[in-house]
């Protein structure tokens, strides 16, 4: 089990790291499809929950395996990418769907070689425009990765946004502090996207300190994500009344800059709401 090197030791960081033996206990509650994708996809490691948006799974593989993660059922086993005639068959689908935004998730896109991305990027594109979002960990859990060429190749591409995920003020370690800044300066936009979680994060001092040095750092902190009930992660998971607590407090202390919308996504494939 990795944990990225750049992370401090704060328990807080390691909860979301390091196995637990509270993974095996079973929960009422536990959700094998917990956001409804295995409905939504209509082939293998594509997700349509809405008609102008198309998600592509690029790899199985992260930088670092989140234990909280909804896709914690896709890793490991089976194939870890797709194959040459699976890729040809997304790209197929995705031109056919005439989605105005296409996004790149995984696993993490920022593990595969970015000659595969923009190939990707470039093969999604050909003869239409749509503007991609990257749906990546790796700017905060393996800062290294945002080398200048990687700006450089996302920029030529433009429009490409960066959805980081970071879920703790400890998270924004130097090196990831100038990561984010590469991106930003390179003319990236980048929005981050957190998850509400017990024993990490469900604290709004803990929230407001994330979502304003977000702000500082040029990081529009886009969504704060009810947690999924994925089987094994219930010592991560707060009640709705304890987040919609924590989220009114929250609102209480920052900007609306600053302020996240607090969504959950249910079981049931339709799509993020308001909680
Ligand atoms: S990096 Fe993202 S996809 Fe990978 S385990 Fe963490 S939350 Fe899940």
């Amino acid at each position: 089990m990795a944990v990225p090197r750049t992370w401090g030791t704060a328990p807080e960081l390691m909860r979301q790291a390091l196995p637990d033996a509270r993974e095996l206990e079973v929960h009422p509650g536990d959700t094998p499809d917990p956001v409804g994708e295995q409905q939504k996809s209509p082939l293998p490691w594509v997700v349509q929950k809405h008609a102008d948006r198309v998600l592509l799974l690029l790899t199985k593989r992260c930088h670092m395996y989140c234990r909280y993660c909804f896709r914690a059922d896709h890793q490991p086993g089976g194939s870890d990418d797709p194959t040459p005639a699976e890729w040809s068959r997304m790209l197929e689908f995705t031109k056919r769907s005439g989605a105005s935004e296409v996004i790149l998730s995984g696993g993490d896109p920022l593990a595969i070689r970015d000659e595969k991305l923009y190939s990707a990027i470039d093969g999604v594109r050909s003869g239409r425009a749509p503007v991609i979002r990257i749906h990546t960990r790796a700017p905060i859990t393996w800062p290294s990765r945002v080398t200048a060429e990687l700006v450089a190749g996302l920029a030529a591409r433009a429009p490409v946004w960066v959805i980081v995920h970071c879920n703790h003020p400890a998270e924004l370690t130097p090196a990831v502090r100038e990561a984010l800044g590469r991106l930003v300066d390179g003319g990236i936009p980048v929005l981050n996207q957190s998850v509400l979680l017990q024993g990490v994060n469900a604290d709004p001092a803990v929230l407001a300190e994330l979502c304003e040095a977000l702000v500082a750092l040029r990081v529009f902190p886009y969504y704060l994500h009810h947690p999924d009930a994925v089987p094994g992660n219930a010592h991560f998971r707060v009640s709705l009344e304890q987040g919609r607590a924590i989220y009114r407090e929250l609102a209480g202390r920052v900007s609306g800059l600053a302020l996240p919308r607090y969504v959950l996504d249910p079981p049931d494939g339709s799509g993020k709401r308001d909680v």
